[in-house]
């Protein structure tokens, strides 16, 4: 039996419906969510990236603003600009999409980002507190992990459960959140020794390497969940027939179109996994979701008068 999929778009529209309500009760107090996001240069996907966050925005009634800085831009005009927006009340998150020309001291920027509107979770106050599990904005591509797994009732509490990759955005947050949430939990790199036999023993899998269809059907546990995080576009025709030949109509799609999305875990993972994340259409549309979720609730913690219920 094919896997159960744990459907992105599904919980987002779920997620957004739960927002549009807190929106509400927000808007009662006089308070309208705003989140500005600060986009240099003209990177083809950063621009998408950002229109569709700021699409996000305007579908729940949030406020928005673009700042979009010449590709020459300077550490210390990116740095005014941040102490601008941590100044202004109206907004309540700040987004600095990545990556920055080289230039920029990009640490130095993200650090700049006022805590309280650190709804990337980058600012290592925030890391502080989730690596403490402290009350605070996490990341937002692990957070929509995490809510994917809670919200199909997938078991982590004393669950093995494999991280592939130790980035800072994806693999560290993931696995300080699954530990919290009393898993049993590995993390793995470009170092590991054995891979397939370590995700052999992991119920739960998440896999964030950036490597197109690496993680094979066969080292997945039969019946584990497995969270596909990888977004890799593949335009190799070999590569594509290999990968997607039980796909019949993706392969068309692929010969249609020349390109196809596939995540860091084999497609064929859906005949052995319990429950799997698809590619496109699972970890994507959460990880604005999140965005969207962590604006609202910096919103709150930052202005919400006390007859809000502060939810963590
Ligand atoms: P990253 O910073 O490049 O990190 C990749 C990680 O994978 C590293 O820790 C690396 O190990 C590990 N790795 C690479 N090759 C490996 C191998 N053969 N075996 C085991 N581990 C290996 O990537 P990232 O930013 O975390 O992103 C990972 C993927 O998620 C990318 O495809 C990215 O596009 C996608 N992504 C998707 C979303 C979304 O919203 N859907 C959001 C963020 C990222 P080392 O540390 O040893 O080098």
């Amino acid at each position: 039996m094919p896997a159960q999929i744990l459907d992105g778009l599904k919980i987002r529209d779920q997620i957004f419906a739960e927002l549009k309500d807190e929106i509400a009760r927000l808007d009662a107090q006089g308070i309208r969510p705003g989140l500005a996001a600060v986009l240099v240069g003209e990177n083809p996907a950063s621009q998408i990236y950002v229109k569709s966050k700021i699409a996000a925005c305007e579908e729940l009634g949030m406020a928005s603003w673009l700042h979009s800085p010449a590709a020459t831009v300077s550490t210390e005009y990116m740095l005014q600009l941040l102490r601008d927006l941590n100044a202004d009340d109206n907004v309540d998150g700040i987004l600095v999409q990545l990556p920055l020309p080289a230039q920029v001291d990009s640490k130095r920027v993200l650090e700049a980002v006022d805590p309280a509107k650190d709804v990337d979770g980058f600012h290592p106050v925030s890391m502080g507190r989730l690596v403490s599990n402290r009350p605070g904005l996490v990341a937002c591509t692990p957070a929509g992990c995490m809510e994917m797994l809670r919200r199909y009732g997938i078991a982590i509490e004393g669950a093995n459960a494999v991280v592939l990759g130790r980035s800072d955005i994806v693999g560290k947050p993931m696995a300080l959140l699954l530990m919290h949430a009393n898993a049993t939990v590995t993390i793995c790199h470009s170092k590991t020794r054995d891979l397939p036999e370590v995700v052999r023993h992991a119920e739960i899998v998440v896999a964030a390497m950036g490597k197109a269809g690496f993680v094979q059907a066969n080292w997945i546990r039969p019946g584990a969940a497995v969270i596909d995080v990888g977004t890799n576009k593949v335009t190799d025709a070999a590569e594509a027939e290999r990968l997607l030949k039980n796909f019949p109509q993706r392969l068309e799609k692929f010969r249609a179109k020349g390109n196809v999305l596939i995540g860091d875990v084999h497609p064929d993972a859906l005949f052995t996994a319990g429950a799997l994340s698809p590619v496109p259409g699972g970890v994507g549309p959460m990880t604005i979701t999140m965005l969207m979720s962590n604006t609202v609730k910096a919103a709150r913690l930052r202005r919400g008068k006390s007859s809000v219920v502060a939810r963590q």
